[in-house]
């Protein structure tokens, strides 16, 4: 780490943390529990369409929170299908179980709200200072906080994290801003989308896609290339087959050149038009909502980078950091999903801040590990994943030298209501000069991320599939299925599975 004066007599602050969500939050505290004066300024650039919430960011507010649960709502959707078979009287002659988006939504930024409190509580209590307003540097070591009403005020500081996060990018074309919502909007419209079409054909995408089929609406997704880029693509593909069985339309190859309105009201009704990736064809549709997850671009360009002199990638204004998460600039670090080539999830950012804030303060020189980092696609068909999709594993150590062992399986609980079988599936990627090191874990499959964080554990350990083989399965639960593993997909042999 490249030293700088963090002598506090120098300056009003020990830190201001510039940005209050996963990482900076974390950072914050930490810095605190040493005993350090410390800031942090957040503040919420209402969307477009006005939209705006608290302190926390992205995860809680409009993101991992409002997402997984409304996933939960689906979840239970199913759930309340699979009953029947299971006794469950649901239904009175002539009435239908119904969803409520207003209630869930209600629901929903209720425990938001209640998460933001005790937010707000934990800073009060670790006497880190708190200002709702934006931060920009305006000198190397002096930063300017502007309220929502315009107030100014000046803070000096000997270090600073900047912990700015992301937001939803928009396409470009008439009608995207003016008529379209992104996933800041979404948890909490006061009425159901509708009819939606939704743009872009990752994690944001594909869950949101997931979740509203899955509460009965009619969705479909408009796909510019592949599905989950940079994922494993044979679990993607079958992502997508999961979702199309279920109702989800796929238009594939297409990009949206234009949204007009041709109802007014809530939700109205918008007329997209799209042209496919080859330009040869035309398609138009018409929605309740169009739903723009095409991306995110970090919240770096507009606040004073340039005066302190912090060098950003000029075309996707992501920050490059050393491995101490330090920038260019000695006193100034990056964490979270500004960092340029880094994981943008909520447990790499929060990691990230703690070891930061630890380091920077106390002897420890731990940093934070981006590798192996574990992950899951909240879709219908839940897809977790930990190290190289089968893909990279080939590229990396050359078809030879891998070994894919697989299986489908079919969760017990869905063989009942005999639901979808043979549609979950596992499979590990063993580097077989390394002792069949497990090198990628995936799984396809209902909680596939309560199964995927105990193997990304033992997988920083250095999992080898003897060591799975001679693990002893806990019957019957759908992770067994990684204690079995004996077809190679070298073999071509059957890997259909019953019940477990
Ligand atoms: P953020 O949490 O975005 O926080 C940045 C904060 O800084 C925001 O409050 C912002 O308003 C504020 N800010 C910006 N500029 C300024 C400024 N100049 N002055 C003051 N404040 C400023 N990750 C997971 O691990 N699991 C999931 O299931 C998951 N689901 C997601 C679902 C969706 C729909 C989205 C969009 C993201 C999801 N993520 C998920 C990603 C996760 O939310 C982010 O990786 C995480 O929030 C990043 O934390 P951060 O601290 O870098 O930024
Ligand atoms: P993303 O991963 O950058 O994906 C963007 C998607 O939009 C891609 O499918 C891309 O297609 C498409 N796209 C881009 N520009 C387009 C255009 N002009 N027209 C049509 N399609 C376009 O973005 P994201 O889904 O918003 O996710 C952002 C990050 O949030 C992720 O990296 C992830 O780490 C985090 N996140 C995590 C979770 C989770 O942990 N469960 C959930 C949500 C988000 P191409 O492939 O053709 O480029």
């Amino acid at each position: 780490m490249q030293e700088f004066n963090l002598s506090p007599d120098l300056y009003d602050y020990d830190l201001v943390v510039i940005g209050g969500g996963s990482g900076g939050l974390a950072a914050a505290k930490e810095a605190a529990m040493y005993g350090k004066k410390v800031v942090v300024l957040d503040y919420v650039t209402p969307t477009p369409k006005g939209t705006t919430w608290g302190l926390g960011g992205t995860c809680v507010n409009v993101g991992c929170i409002p997402k997984k649960l409304m996933h939960q709502a689906a979840i239970l959707g199913q759930a309340i299908r699979d009953s029947q078979r299971y006794g469950w009287e649901l239904q009175e002659k002539g009435k239908k179980v119904s969803h409520n988006w207003s209630s869930m939504r209600q629901a929903v930024q209720d425990h938001i709200g209640s998460l933001r409190f005790g937010y707000s509580k934990a800073l009060r209590d670790s006497k880190v200072t708190y200002m709702n307003a934006y931060g920009e540097f305006v000198g190397p070591h002096q930063i300017k906080a502007t309220n929502s009403k315009g107030k100014e005020t000046f803070y000096t500081a000997a270090a600073f994290i900047i912990a700015t996060g992301e937001r939803p990018r928009y396409l470009g074309i008439p009608g995207d801003k003016e008529y379209c919502i992104t996933s800041d909007d979404l948890f909490s419209l006061p009425q159901s989308p509708g009819r939606t079409l939704v743009v872009g054909a990752s994690y944001v995408a594909l869950e949101c896609a997931g979740f509203l089929a899955g509460l009965g609406l009619d969705i479909s997704v408009m796909v510019r290339s592949i599905l989950l880029r940079g994922f494993d693509q044979q679990m993607a593909n079958k992502i997508g087959e999961h979702m199309e069985q279920h109702g989800v339309t796929f238009i594939r190859q297409f990009v949206p050149t234009k949204v007009e309105q041709i109802e007014e009201g809530s939700p109205g009704k918008l007329k997209v038009t799209a042209k496919s990736t080859d330009g040869k064809e035309t398609f138009e549709g018409e929605y309740n909502t169009v739903l723009l997850a095409i991306g995110r671009d970090a919240c770096t360009r507009t606040i004073g980078l340039d005066t302190v002199g912090v060098k950003v990638n000029v075309k996707t204004g992501k920050i490059p950091v050393n491995e101490e998460e330090q920038t260019n600039v000695p006193h100034v670090y990056a964490i979270g999903d500004v960092l340029e080539g880094k994981l943008e999830l909520t447990p790499v950012a929060i990691q990230a801040g703690r070891l930061l804030a630890r380091r920077l303060y106390t002897e420890h020189s731990t940093k934070c590990d981006y590798t192996n980092v574990p992950t899951t696609v909240f879709t219908p068909l839940e897809y977790g994943a930990c190290g190289l999709s089968e893909e990279d594993s080939i590229q990396k150590y050359g078809e030879d030298n891998v070994e894919v062992y697989h299986s489908n399986f079919w969760p017990l609980e869905w063989t009942v209501p005999a639901r979808d079988n043979n549609t979950c599936y596992a499979k590990i990627i063993c580097h077989k000069q390394d002792s069949e090191r497990v090198v990628g874990f995936h799984v396809l499959g209902p909680n596939a991320g309560e199964m995927t964080q105990g193997f990304a554990a033992a997988m920083k350990c250095g999992m080898t599939k003897e060591q799975l083989d001679n693990t002893i399965g806990i019957h019957p639960v759908c992770a067994e299925v990684f204690t079995t593993l004996s077809v190679t997909k070298r073999s071509g042999g059957d890997i259909a599975k019953g019940g477990c």
